[in-house]
């Protein structure tokens, strides 16, 4: 639904860990591969197809654990399998589309291949599968970690076998316990893995359908969590990425955010914890005092905004007005003066006029954001805003809308960048770019590149930072990478 992402993304599958670091199972230089030379010959195999967010990333790395333990070779996307499980997004239409277009791309290229379907359209677009011919099992958002044993009683170690309609299993109430992840994420093949610790949403914004699809607020058990944490540690990764739908709103057992980091921060080896995408209301004083403190909860925030119209936030039902936001921002900013901010901005929701939007770029342009993600509004089947008599803004004004936020955000990464010029910053390496510069992050999140031979993948090096060409830091290494 992104028609403009004004910053660079990490890939979802960046490349492989570093080739021989410590791991708990054994993986050579590719994980899949280490795995797959660890199953006889002859076991089926499957392979995942993710769309949409780091959450159903996270989701399918613990499937292809799920299914690992109970027999299957994992294997990459693009080679043939015995089971494809397409793990989809229902976040647009166009998503759900995406969807499809991918299930027949699948059909067409291996048509005996069992296609099994999960994930948020899985659960509000059963009826539409369900009519789709080649599917052969749908599970719905409360079955969706189930898969891999709802598989195995059915085909008990045999290949699944197509069959005329599929098996479906789905219920509209999603549990609201706390839960647990039996299988660790050992497919996410990251440098900086997504750790699921909460789900679901209980705020109900007006343009949001998540809380249909993946249900109410829940919360990961903390031990689970922490479990989970120490076996990407043993394998060799330095950074974790916390991740949920609603996350500042994570409780367990009478343990909130700031206690998880609290716990995480104590696991020897782990350097650095980081918080994706948080609602700005649920971001706690202790959170950011642990910020501040310079431990390993990384400066950085990625701070939905939406809108800068009063009028636009309470007709999205969102739980604060421009003046909180504001307030926030400069309070947390005074807190932790290094912080990397981001945000999300919707544009073109109905009854934004220009007016409203120009509210929201001086509200942008007053704040210190690094860079913005822009996305333009789209109506969706089930949401609030579909019941609410607002004008709908011209697909023209919304381009416009975006091309002048894109082009802030863009400004806005390079004055960030530049103002490092000269400083010396940690920097975790992922992967080398295009022109051959090894990259990574910083932990407020300034993306470095360095010239290097060697391959620095999930390791940590000190960079003097020299200048900023094309949205990329660029700098020195100094010293040894460790
Ligand atoms: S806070 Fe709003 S936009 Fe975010 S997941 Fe919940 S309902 Fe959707």
């Amino acid at each position: 639904m992104r028609i403009a992402e004004c910053g660079q993304v990490a890939a979802p599958f960046p490349r492989p860990m570093r080739s021989g670091t410590e791991s708990l199972v054994d993986c050579t230089d590719s994980m899949t591969g280490g795995l797959l030379q660890m199953v006889p010959p002859g076991k089926p195999a499957v392979s995942f197809h993710t769309l949409g967010c780091r959450l159903n990333q996270s989701e399918s790395a613990s499937l292809g654990a799920a299914f690992y333990s109970v027999g299957y070779r994992v294997v990459d996307e693009t080679a043939s399998a015995d089971l494809a499980v397409i793990n989809t997004c229902s976040v647009t239409e166009q998503a759900e589309a995406k969807c499809r277009n991918l299930i027949r791309k699948i059909l067409k290229q291996n048509p005996e291949t069992f296609i099994a379907v999960t994930g948020c359209y899985a659960q509000v677009g059963v009826d539409a599968l369900r009519k789709m011919p080649g599917i052969d099992l749908i599970a719905g958002t409360e079955f969706k970690m189930d898969l891999p044993k709802l598989v195995e009683e059915v085909f008990e170690g045999r290949p699944p076998a197509k069959r005329t309609a599929p098996m479906v299993f789905h219920t509209p109430k999603i549990s609201r316990s706390d839960f647990t992840i039996e299988s660790y994420a050992a497919f996410d093949q990251a440098t900086r893995p997504n750790v699921k610790i909460q789900d679901g949403c209980d705020f109900f914004c007006s343009f949001c359908i998540i809380p249909t699809t993946r249900g109410r607020e829940r919360s990961r058990k903390l031990d689970d969590i922490l479990l989970e944490t120490s076996i990407w540690v043993a394998r060799g990764h330095r950074e974790i990425v916390l991740t949920g739908v609603n996350l500042g709103n994570y409780r367990s057992e009478g343990e909130d955010l700031a206690d998880l980091i609290d716990a995480l921060e104590t696991i020897d080896g782990l350097d650095r914890i980081r918080i994706s995408s948080i609602e700005p209301t649920t971001v706690s004083d202790r959170i950011l005092d642990r910020m501040a403190r310079g431990g390993k909860l990384c400066p950085y925030l990625h701070l939905p905004l939406q809108s800068g119209s009063d009028a636009v936030l309470s007709a999205m039902g969102r739980r604060y007005t421009r003046k909180e936001y504001l307030e926030f921002v400069r309070a947390a900013m005074a807190q932790v003066p290094n912080l990397g901010l981001g945000t999300d901005v919707m544009v073109g929701f109905p009854g934004e006029g220009e007016a409203e939007f120009v509210e929201t770029l001086s509200l942008v342009e007053a704040l210190p954001f690094s860079y913005l993600h822009v996305f333009p509004f789209s109506r969706r089947k089930g949401t609030r805003v579909t019941k609410m008599d607002l004008p709908p803004v011209p697909s023209r004004a919304i381009k416009a809308r975006s091309r002048i936020l894109c082009d802030l955000s863009r400004r806005r990464r390079k004055e960030f960048y530049s103002r490092a010029i000269g400083e010396t910053v940690d920097v975790l390496f992922e992967t080398r770019n295009e022109e051959g510069l090894f990259c990574g992050l910083t932990s407020n999140y300034i993306r470095v590149g360095v010239e290097s031979d060697g391959d620095l993948s999930g390791r940590v090096g000190s960079v003097r930072i020299e200048g900023v060409i094309d949205g990329l830091a660029q700098g020195r290494l100094i010293g040894e990478v460790r």
